[in-house]
């Protein structure tokens, strides 16, 4: 049974670069028909928030993520504890002393000296009396588990082979000295005990991997088939971790991007599939397959977000924005004609409410010098209304007769003295709709 689980930290909101994770797990488990986890890693007291859980569920909600079932790691501090005795007992875990400065200098020294900066382990040759000296006078030491120095090997669902060296990698600490478990243990104890068969993460975590498979055969559990997505950049290619708080799915939602169109994006976006929208979910899970991203950074331009929600409106019937017409303030009479004038022509609902304006007070009208004389006569010729869907064509075979103007030099200086604007909806659509005609004043 496919299990997989989205393990986010309540430290802030979740932005792009969490939400590719979410997808991917979210939809590697919906297309085996399996169980989708939502894991809270919160063992660090500090900078944890509920707020943050909450957000993080609305941003889920909202893209229609829906997890199966939620864990919390604060709440499973026992499991992390046994687990971690277990090691002790193995002779896998101990206790080290060094102050973050003392290691710094190390590393220092072991750069200067070209060689990588590996936690030398001094601590492992520490006496009983020289251990109970150092706790006596720095406090408890935080505990490392000790990798064995060979090879450590997987087949990655997007990286292919992995091999590396664990003697190129510090022993990872699990426990700090003030007794906090810290995220590679307590995932490790988590992945086994909830049965995850498979685990999606950024290329960050390629290390821990290593580090975490070693955990994982110590305790005697089963290891999950590991993926490591490329991290996104910014459209030229840039570093995105310190803009990624701008691109909070929070603030996403608030200019107005639609959850198909960024889950459009998202499933597809560093895969050799292009990036096409999808109607809905079924679309999404259907179409997807993990193994088609590459390792490569993978570019993302919040721009790209735009247009794909445009193209996903223009394809909704009036019952799903209802309740978006309505609040631009359209009455409920001209719902159904106004958004098929407006759909068209809006790249986000918020844009609803300025056709709505133009609509209700009407346009400021622009006219030519040369053409003043031209609308003129044509207003005199409009209809007296209510109009309908036939009368612009009604109208302009009128103008066109009287005046002998056609195709461009008929219609254009209509539409602007109209809409004040060069471009638009479709006129025919337009027209009914407009309360005011001001070209008439
Ligand atoms: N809490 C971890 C993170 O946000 C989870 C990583 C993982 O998926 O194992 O980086």
């Amino acid at each position: 049974m496919t299990t997989t689980r989205f393990a986010p930290s309540p430290t802030g909101y979740i932005h792009v670069g969490n939400l590719r994770t979410a997808l991917m797990n979210y939809l590697i488990a919906r297309k085996a028909g399996g169980t989708f986890i939502l894991r809270i890693d919160d063992t660090d007291p500090e900078r944890s928030k509920e707020e943050y859980v909450d957000a993080i569920k609305q941003d889920l909600e909202w893209l229609g993520l829906h997890w199966n079932r939620v864990e919390r790691q604060s709440e499973r501090l026992d499991r992390y504890a046994e687990a971690a005795d277990k090691l002790r007992a193995m002779g896998r875990f101990y206790e080290a002393f060094e102050t973050p400065t003392e290691l710094d200098l190390k590393r220092k020294k072991q750069l200067n000296m070209g060689k990588p900066p590996v936690y030398d382990r001094a601590a492992l040759s520490l006496s009983q009396p020289e251990k109970d000296a150092l706790r006596a006078e720095r406090g408890n030491g935080v505990w490392r588990f000790k990798l064995d120095h060979e090879r450590i090997e997987w087949a990655d669902g997007i990286l292919g082979d992995i091999s590396i060296d664990a003697a190129s990698v510090s022993d990872p600490v699990l426990i700090r000295g003030d007794g906090q478990v810290l995220y590679t243990i307590a995932s490790v104890v988590d992945d086994t005990e909830m049965g995850v068969t498979d685990v999606v993460r950024g290329s960050d975590h390629v290390t821990n991997t290593a580090t975490q498979i070693q955990i994982i055969e110590a305790l005697g559990g089963n290891c999950p088939r590991f993926a490591h997505h490329s991290l996104l950049t910014g459209p030229q290619g840039e570093a995105l971790s310190k803009r990624l708080g701008t691109l909070a799915l929070r603030d996403l939602r608030e200019q107005g991007v639609q959850p198909m169109a960024l889950l459009s994006l998202m499933a597809r976006l560093g895969s050799s599939d292009p990036v096409e929208l999808r109607a809905d979910m079924a679309e999404l899970i259907d179409g997807f397959d993990v193994t088609r991203f590459g390792a490569a950074p993978t570019k993302f331009d919040v721009q790209d977000l735009f247009p794909l929600t445009a193209k996903h409106l223009q394809s909704l019937p009036l019952a799903d924005v209802a309740d978006a017409v309505a609040a631009a303030g359209v009455p409920a009479d001209l719902a159904a004609p106004f958004w098929t004038m407006a759909r068209e022509n809006i790249t986000t609902l918020a844009d609803l409410k300025g056709w709505w304006e133009l609509c209700r007070d009407g346009a400021e009208p622009l006219i030519a010098d040369e053409d003043r004389a031209f609308i003129a006569q044509a207003i005199e010729l409009l209809p007296e209304g209510p109009y309908d869907g036939d009368t612009w064509g009604i109208w302009t075979k009128a103008v066109k007769e009287t005046t002998g103007r056609k195709g461009k030099g008929l219609f254009m200086p209509l539409r602007k003295a109209l809409t004040g604007m060069e471009r638009g909806p479709e006129m025919a659509t337009l027209l009914p709709l407009l309360q005011v005609i001001r070209a008439r004043a």
